[in-house]
């Protein structure tokens, strides 16, 4: 970009292009000083593109990960979940193994229809004994 020896227009002396100052006489080059100040702020805008696009994707996913899904495709592995019952209610329920159910503690569901992740519990235990 600056890949040239500039003459100082104070002195007249030929300086090095890595320099934006004379080095006989400190006069600023102002054209070299702008390039450099317009390539760090292109090095900021860039950098700040790619932190908003890892934000929306991270965003994006949270979204996806949060929607209600087909109940056909919940984890039967006694995770808790929330779920979505054909009459509109909600519970935290997991999968029965032995009634073949979904169930909140002490009693089956029937018509759940949706489940989404109901997320880790206080203090970042995954399950939860019920
Ligand atoms: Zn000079």
């Amino acid at each position: 970009m600056s890949g040239e020896n500039w003459r100082c227009l104070a002195c007249g002396i030929m300086n090095n292009p890595l320099s934006t100052t004379c080095c006989i006489c400190g006069n600023v080059d102002d054209f070299l000083a702008l390039q450099n100040e317009n390539a760090t702020l292109r090095q900021q805008l860039a950098e700040a593109r790619e932190k908003n696009s890892t934000i929306a994707m991270v965003f994006n996913r949270l979204l996806e990960e949060t929607k209600w899904q087909p109940i056909e495709t919940a984890p039967k592995d006694g995770t808790w979940l929330v779920v979505f019952t054909a009459l509109g209610s909600c519970f935290i329920a997991r999968w029965n193994q032995r009634h073949e159910e979904w169930a909140v503690p002490g009693s089956g569901l029937a018509n759940v229809i949706y489940w989404k992740p109901l997320g880790p519990f206080p203090g970042g235990e995954a399950d939860h004994a019920g």
